[in-house]
């Protein structure tokens, strides 16, 4: 009987020890398969990962996820941003909104309608307006402004709208790299833990401050100047439809109006020549040195924000030639891939324009998991944008160093050209201001026009009449605006930026409304 109870009693235990084991190892069998279904989910599922979520990142994923692509965006921080840059869209880049079907996010952030520019050089004034019988333009040929941080979170609202864009809060610390191929991302989420996310295709979009351009790409961004500027609240210019364009010494000032009451001052400065922002010398300057130069009807508002205190903020404006990365895997996108100087106001622009190249190119392409397929798609489209990009490019470079005075004769004969040239009313101003536009970015116009204000310019300096001084100074401006031209065409590649099959294919990424 006691035997009996002993192995009924061994027998009870073994099935008790064996039934507990068998469940918790079911247990651990079920959550070591729903942990790697949840890092399947979370670190295989997407087909493009993209870091950033400004104006590049959230229009390239909204625009990707059209397509079906399953995206995972990355933004290290989803609060409305303030920032002093990309406040102004062209006429071109509106037209690269809506044909990417973001044209809404333009909406209900009071942007503001701009027509042109209105441009003062010593006590005169002229408007240059874009031109509204641009038969090659197929779109509404005015600008907008607005704050740049409200068209972001409507561009990131609108992303995320799609199922199939996932956008969450992290910081991506590295890239993932095995034999050259770039598999996907390190980041910190935002309960702070190290994760990691894998994807074919990795779009690195994090703006000119790129920590993860410097193992892609081998070039470096040249600082140029600091734009320096501050908001004057609840006022409103004389003619809000126009930015308004100093042409001040040491350099230009702008103010356009950004919002129903809010107006964007700003100006350029050297390094050489820095008030400190925080001792407060760089509000005595612009008010002192500056504000003088500013026309009557604008100068109120000019010193509304200094006297009220405004927030006055310096950017550096960058250059940066783009350049190919030789990692598979992975794309470079705005900012952290190329810049020119904001003078022209078209960083935004170029950038839709490479997300719409981008997204017809990758269009075929079934699966990215084939990285060769990919980086043939790279190489294709680092082409095609040549001859926009680079047109955009030079002009911003160009244009900017016309701006400066100078005590030069030559080069401020050059600046006077540029002027009269911009504000001569006819064929001259409309095809100006269709190459600032981005209404007609084609490198032979830009060249055309370049060589146009030097002649004009050349033709001012000689006149009335062409002594030995005058043909000198000529000569010299000749030099000075190959010297201004040559190394921007260069470092652009000038048989690139003018090669017809590129021009071709770039006009084909537009088929759909056969612009340009
Ligand atoms: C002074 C100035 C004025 C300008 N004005 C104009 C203008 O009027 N019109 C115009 O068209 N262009 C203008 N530009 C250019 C324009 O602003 C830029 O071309 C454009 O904003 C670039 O967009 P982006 O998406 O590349 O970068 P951004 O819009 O800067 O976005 C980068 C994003 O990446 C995020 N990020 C960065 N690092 C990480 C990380 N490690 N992990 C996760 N997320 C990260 C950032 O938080 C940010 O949201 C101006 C530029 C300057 C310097």
């Amino acid at each position: 009987m006691a035997f009996t109870h002993v192995c009924l009693w061994t027998l009870i235990a073994f099935a008790l020890t064996w039934t507990v084991f068998y469940v918790t190892n079911r247990k651990k069998k079920a959550t070591e398969l729903a942990d790697a279904a949840a890092e399947e989910r979370r670190d295989g599922a997407a087909d493009v990962i993209i870091v950033g979520a400004g104006v590049g990142g959230s229009a390239l994923a909204y625009a990707l996820a059209k397509d079906g692509r399953r995206v995972h965006v990355i933004e290290r921080d989803m609060r409305e941003p303030e920032r002093m840059m990309g406040e102004f869209m062209q006429p071109g880049g509106r037209l690269m909104l809506s044909k990417l079907g973001l044209e809404d996010c333009l909406n209900e952030i009071d942007a503001q309608k701009a027509t042109g520019m209105a441009v003062y050089k010593d006590g005169k004034e002229a408007v240059a307006s874009f031109p509204v019988d641009n038969n090659n333009f197929p779109y509404d040929p005015s600008a907008r402004s607005f704050h740049n941080g409200r068209f972001v979170q409507r561009l990131r609202q609108k992303a995320s709208s799609l199922p199939s864009v996932r956008l969450e809060e992290g910081t991506v610390k590295s890239l993932i790299e095995e034999k050259g191929v770039i598999k996907g991302v390190i980041y910190k989420n935002k309960a702070g833990e190290e994760t990691r996310a894998l994807a074919p295709l990795t779009v690195v979009c994090d703006g000119c401050y790129s920590n993860l351009r410097r193992s892609l790409n081998d070039n470096n961004a040249e600082v140029l100047s600091y734009q320096v500027g501050y908001i004057s609240k609840n006022c409103r210019l004389d003619d809000p439809e126009n930015l308004h364009l100093i042409m001040s010494k040491p350099s230009s000032i702008m103010l356009y109006q950004i919002s129903s009451t809010d107006v964007r001052c700003g100006f350029e400065l050297f390094p050489d020549n820095f008030p400190s922002i925080a001792k407060g010398e760089m509000a005595t300057f612009a008010k002192n040195t500056l504000a003088p130069q500013v026309p009557p009807k604008l100068r109120k508002i000019f010193l509304k924000g200094l006297d009220e205190g405004a927030h006055i903020k310096a950017v550096p404006a960058k250059r940066m030639t783009a350049t190919l990365s030789n990692k598979k895997g992975v794309i470079v996108l705005g900012d952290a891939f190329n810049m020119r100087h904001p003078s022209v106001a078209a960083g935004m622009m170029v950038l839709l324009s490479d997300i719409l190249i981008l997204r017809r190119l990758l269009q075929p392409l079934s699966n990215l998991g084939d990285a060769n397929k990919v980086s043939e798609v790279i190489k294709s489209f680092y082409s095609i944008r040549k001859p926009m990009s680079a047109t955009v490019n030079t002009l911003g470079n160009a244009f900017s160093q016309v701006l400066i005075a100078s005590t030069d004769e030559a080069k401020e004969a050059m600046r006077q050209g540029c002027y009269d040239y911009l504000c001569s009313g006819g064929f001259r101003t409309s095809g100006m201001m269709a190459l600032l536009g981005g209404m007609n970015p084609r490198p032979i116009s830009l060249i055309y026009h370049l060589c146009a204000i030097t002649l004009h310019s050349i033709g001012h300096l000689l006149s009335p009449f062409p002594s030995p001084l005058r043909i000198w100074h000529s000569l010299r401006l000749f030099g000075l605006a190959t010297k201004m031209l040559v190394p921007h065409l260069k470092a652009e590649g000038v048989s690139q930026m003018l090669f017809p099959a590129n021009a071709a294919a770039y006009r084909k990424s537009y088929m759909a409304a056969s612009v340009f």
